[in-house]
């Protein structure tokens, strides 16, 4: 009961997109680089399995109503980003407990998750003390599920989906029990808020820029790989490859507007770059990668 409970609310949240005021709030925590990042290593990429989301319709996909009756399958996948003076975990995969629930359906979802952070951490011969640094490309549940197994780490979070989650009034954000639950995770975490850009490790070749509409905070990353190049990561900017070749946005979304204007600048960012984009829910883009970026 607990667990479909539980996926009802995340998937409720994940049609209700969360808003709040976007008004300033105080930056509690300046992250340090620790000690234990692998010296000397290049900047190198692992891909992390964090769930799986088949949809049985996709029409919640697109506001212009033409994915209406196709089914898919998403990747949903974390960064693993290893810099020589630290690690950042980009994005926190579907809630943890759903590794022992297996596939649970709600709605047009079925969610899966076959190995938590923790454990693919421990098969990179890591664990979660391991992790410098954290950040969300959003706060919906398939984004912020694990939270409670990295809580060592320093949270850099946009300042406008902060305030989403932990609204700086004090007051309750306007979403479901457990969705709250989720957030709730990160009150006890180190935190450090930004607006436009965190260029996390001062060097400009990990860089988390805003891109916000599908919800307030919103965000992508930019990579500057050694032997790749220059990589833009979407997180749900877009969901598919339909979605960026149409510029297609979902019914739920916080602002619609201002996700076409992102992905305007996103496209600008990329092509200026002569980037690679990789579509954090696209097995077409996640695939090739074969689990490692470098
Ligand atoms: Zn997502």
């Amino acid at each position: 009961m607990r667990l479909v409970l539980l996926l009802t609310c995340a998937a409720s949240a994940l049609l209700l997109a969360a808003c709040a005021p976007e008004t300033p709030a105080a930056v509690e925590a300046v992250a340090e680089p620790v000690a234990e990042a692998p010296a000397g290593k290049p900047l190198h990429v692992a891909v992390l399995d964090c769930g799986t989301i088949a949809i049985s319709n996709l029409d919640a996909f697109s506001s212009s109503g033409d994915y209406a009756g196709q089914a898919d399958e998403f990747t949903n996948t974390c960064y693993l980003v290893h810099h020589p003076n630290g690690i950042l975990l980009w994005d926190l995969g579907v809630p943890g407990i759903l590794k022992e629930a297996g596939p649970v359906v709600q709605d047009i979802f079925t969610v899966s998750l076959n190995a938590t952070i923790t454990d693919q951490l421990t098969e990179h011969g890591l664990t979660p003390a391991n992790i410098t640094y954290v950040a969300i490309s959003h706060s919906h549940f398939d984004h912020i599920g694990q939270a409670d197994q990295v809580q060592g780490a320093t949270w850099l979070v946009h300042q406008a989906e902060l305030d989403t989650m932990i609204p700086p009034d004090g007051s309750v954000p306007q979403t479901t029990a457990d969705q709250i639950a989720l957030f709730n995770a990160f009150k006890s975490m180190k935190r450090e808020a930004f607006a436009g850009e965190k260029d996390v490790f001062g060097d400009g070749s990990v860089v988390i820029f805003e891109t916000p509409g599908h919800t307030p905070g919103h965000t992508s990353l930019q990579l500057k790989m050694p032997e790749s190049g220059p990589i833009l990561l979407t997180g749900d900017l877009y969901h598919r490859s339909e979605s960026r070749a149409l510029n297609r946005v979902p019914r739920f979304n916080f602002d619609e507007e201002q996700t076409m204007a992102s992905m305007a600048a996103f496209e600008a960012r990329a092509a200026d770059l002569g980037a690679r984009v990789i579509i954090q829910h696209e097995p077409a883009d996640v695939t090739p990668l074969g689990g490692m970026i470098r």
